[in-house]
């Protein structure tokens, strides 16, 4: 039967119990094998794969939780600032729930899938001119200043609801995986995890990617200008920084970064090897392990089981993978010429 996340993990999220529940049906994501993964990394790979979620990403988690939580305060409206994937998903709680919803995206810089998602869902979507730095800090203002609830990952609600997702890999593999990687943008969710695992009494490592870009926990300075391809963690001044790094630093993991051409080779293996689609971000969370083997714990212990967190879809960005992919052919409609293309020297 399909749960509503605030409902499968009611008595560890703090929801008045008279909230009307605004619910796409989040959560209870498959924890997927990676053979071709595992074999290149030298450990089990477990994919969390929160591409499933209702608008294809994790965000769906906290924004449960969030647009909840607005609702029952009497919020007739809903903004955040976005990379795109919280867009997509304010877009659709805020529609589900009856509020409007505003989104602020650096302009030119969000990917076709994401942007579809929040005109679709009705969303007053404004494209900056500027980064998702300066979008955050534009939103904080406004609503300071207006009556308008912020969905950013500032909102605590929405570090409760993701960190269920911790609470569903360890009641999945009857306790906690010796690691997990993760993608880190803003760093809300690293830091959500490490609260999850936390609350069921648990510590794996916790290993962070960020790209070399856009990467100011590993340099241990704000970016000006972050660049990467993988746009949902391209940021240059973390709105969860210092929850991040003490989560990795406690946890007695790691935080890295990998280059654009690592992540962009992780993207294609997944999908051409173990068949999963996530979107170029998540492939840090791979690259990583792949560029940097596998984290070693303070006892000297190398981690067998590793969960890869997969944050987002692949079809959200779906102009990267054209790009990455192979050629495609073309072919008159004739059956000879096309049993060549198949079957003949260079196929
Ligand atoms: C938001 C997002 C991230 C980054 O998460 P933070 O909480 O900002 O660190 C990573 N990957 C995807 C696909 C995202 O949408």
């Amino acid at each position: 039967m399909t749960v509503p996340l605030i409902e499968r993990y009611r008595d560890r999220l703090q929801v008045p119990s008279d909230a009307e529940v605004v619910t796409l049906y989040e959560g209870s994501t498959p924890l997927i094998e990676a053979p071709r993964l595992s074999e290149r990394i030298g450990a089990r790979i477990l994919l969390k794969f929160e591409g499933l979620n209702p608008t294809g990403s994790f965000k769906d988690r906290g924004m449960t939780m969030a647009v909840t939580m607005a609702k029952a305060e009497g919020a007739e409206a809903v903004i955040c600032a976005s990379t795109g994937n919280t867009a997509a998903s304010a877009s659709a709680y805020a529609a589900r729930a009856g509020l409007h919803g505003v989104v602020i995206v650096p302009e030119g810089k969000i990917a076709a899938g994401k942007l579809a998602q929040s005109l679709m869902h009705g969303a007053k979507v404004i494209s900056l001119k500027g980064n998702f730095d300066q979008a955050l800090e534009i939103v904080r203002d406004l609503t300071e200043k207006h009556p308008i609830a912020l969905v950013n990952s500032i909102n605590p609600h929405r570090l409760e609801g993701q960190k269920t997702a911790a609470f569903e890999i360890c009641d999945e593999l009857d306790g906690p995986p010796d690691a997990l990687s993760i993608p880190v943008g803003n760093g809300g969710n690293v830091t959500a995890y490490w609260k999850g695992f936390r609350e069921y009494d648990t510590s794996p490592l916790l290993y962070g990617f960020q790209a070399e870009g856009a990467a100011p926990i590993v340099r241990g300075e704000r970016v000006e200008k972050p660049e990467t391809v993988a746009s949902a963690i391209r940021i240059g001044n973390p709105a969860r920084w210092k929850e991040a790094e003490s989560a990795i630093s406690e946890s007695g993991g790691a935080i890295e970064m990998v280059t654009d051409r690592q992540i962009l080779d992780a993207y294609r293996f997944v999908a051409s090897e173990d068949g999963v689609f996530c979107e170029p971000s998540c492939a840090a969370s791979l690259a990583g392990l792949i560029e940097y083997g596998l984290p070693v714990a303070d006892d000297g212990k190398t981690p067998e089981t590793v969960v890869c967190v997969l944050t987002g879809h692949g079809l959200k960005d779906p102009d990267t993978a054209i790009s990455e992919g192979p050629e495609v052919v073309t072919c008159e409609a004739d059956s000879e010429v096309v049993a060549d293309a198949v079957f003949g020297a260079g196929s």
